[in-house]
């Protein structure tokens, strides 16, 4: 860590990510000492490449914006880099390298042959037309086509990047490239988009929740469920949990948080995301549709603790699907109070290291982003298996193996936590199972 945290000081969500695995493999070193003697940790712990470049381009009042550009190519012993694009303000280096050091272990957890990446830019979509948005696209792709091909490098969306982008960087892509080849996932249906994809990270994530409560013999039936964001993961989770039984009490966005006691259903759910995916507006409308439930403007991630207002009420499962360090100590402890017995992440990171802490001391199934959000880089691969094979699995076909792959990964580490004694530790049980995957490639294919 003192390596780590002297090379980059600033970086402290990369350094977040490293501490997190670091603590849990020492077990994995005492077996293996020519891990140390070979330096695979630092190898695991420093990127292959980073990409950081210019993205000028010109606004609606013919203004021009200059922002910056990041692809981090993480480790490719498993196969070409694979991880999405994220587009916030919030987005720098630091943000990126943790996010591909989590992508690299996720990615060696499912069945898949995938290395580990990220990218993105600090450009806010939100509130940009839809022409600033492809002419920032289509800058960005300028440079990022130079660094990517379909068995190189193959991105995919994340915070701020959906279908929308996707179009846009694919489109610019074809045109550099002047080839149609699937060097993105999460296309579009009708030119290479995998049925499922959209809803796969929180699918998935429903999935891994449901095989860590058969561990107890429980379900999802009747559980009340608080689930954070308001995106892409937050909405497919919310609608795979209310189709499993579950009642579904929150969602959020970075203005404020909708308490609905009477639960979601399948009608408001289709007014979010048509609220979010094509009217691209904000939660409050949901407060004014439906009057008896509670919007509560705030800012969610506000340093305040009291102010992760989503985390407040009382539920029995908890789903972080916006982004990271979103729960903290004093979160924790009031969904535990609360009666929560299950948290499972559909976003990365999201609860910081003195939350994971309390959820492991009071024995509550604990599911670690890396493995429980896996299901979105999953059918990722499946879209690169249908295009290199230009053809289309239908949409049971598509999440039947999605759900395999879910209790693939919940069943690896489950015994891979048992094998090196911490039995239903699931944190332990996805590092050490990931780690070892690469290191053992990283060695057999020498010191490159
Ligand atoms: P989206 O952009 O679709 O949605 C993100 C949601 O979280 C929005 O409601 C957004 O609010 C809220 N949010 C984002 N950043 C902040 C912030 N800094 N403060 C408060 N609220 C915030 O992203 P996704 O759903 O795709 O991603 C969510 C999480 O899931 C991320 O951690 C991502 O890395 C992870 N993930 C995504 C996968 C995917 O396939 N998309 C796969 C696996 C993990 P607002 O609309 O107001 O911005």
């Amino acid at each position: 860590m003192n390596w780590v945290q002297g090379r980059d000081p600033e970086q402290r969500e990369f350094h977040q990510a490293v501490l997190g695995v670091l603590a849990t493999i020492g077990p994995v070193l005492e077996h293996h000492p020519e891990y140390r003697r070979l330096a695979v940790l630092e190898r695991i712990m420093e990127p292959e490449r980073v990409i950081l470049f210019r993205v000028p381009w010109m606004d609606d009042k013919g203004q021009v914006q200059v922002n910056r550009g990041y692809r981090v190519q993480m480790n490719s012993a498993l196969g070409p880099y694979k991880g999405g694009l994220r587009f916030h303000p919030s987005v720098n280096l630091g943000i990126m390298k943790f996010l591909a050091f989590e992508q690299v272990f996720k990615n060696a957890l499912t069945p898949l042959v995938l290395g580990g990446a990220k990218g993105g830019a600090d450009f806010d979509p939100k509130g940009r037309s839809d022409g600033e948005v492809m002419r920032f696209c289509q800058a960005f792709m300028a440079e990022l086509s130079r660094h990517i091909g379909p068995d190189t490098d193959i991105p995919a969306g994340d915070i701020g990047v959906g279908g929308r982008e996707i179009g846009y960087l694919f489109g610019m892509y074809k045109k550099i490239a002047n080839e149609f080849t699937g060097v993105l996932t999460g296309k579009g249906l009708a030119w290479g988009g995998s049925l499922i994809r959209p809803e796969a990270a929180g699918y998935g994530m429903v999935y891994f929740a449901g095989e860590m409560l058969a561990t107890r013999g429980q379900t999802l039936e009747g559980k009340r469920c608080l689930i954070s964001g308001a995106g892409n993961v937050a909405l497919f989770a919310a609608e795979k949990a209310l189709e499993l039984g579950g009642r579904v009490l929150t969602l959020s966005d970075s203005t404020g948080v909708i308490y609905d006691e009477q639960g979601l259903d399948l009608d408001k759910l289709a007014f979010i995301k048509d609220l979010k995916n094509f009217r691209r507006g904000r939660l409050t409308e949901y407060g004014e549709r439906y009057p008896g439930a509670i919007y509560i403007p705030c800012d969610p991630l506000a340093a305040d603790g009291d102010q992760h207002l989503v985390w407040s009420f009382p539920a029995d499962c908890a789903f972080p699907c916006a982004t990271q360090n979103e729960i903290n100590g004093h979160d924790a402890a009031r969904l535990l109070a609360g009666g929560v017995g299950l948290v499972c992440e559909g976003a990365n990171m999201p609860c910081l290291p003195e939350a994971v802490e309390l959820f492991l001391a009071q024995n509550i199934l604990y599911g670690p982003g890396k493995a429980a959000n896996a299901g979105g880089v999953a059918v990722s691969g499946m879209e690169m298996a249908q295009n290199a094979m230009r053809l289309s699995w239908s949409r049971v076909e598509v999440d039947a193996r999605l759900r395999q792959i879910m209790k693939f990964i919940h069943q690896s580490c489950l015994d891979t936590a048992a094998e090196y004694g911490v039995s239903g530790n699931y944190v332990a049980g996805a590092n050490i199972a990931g780690f070892v995957k690469v290191a053992r490639a990283m060695l057999e294919q020498g010191l490159v």
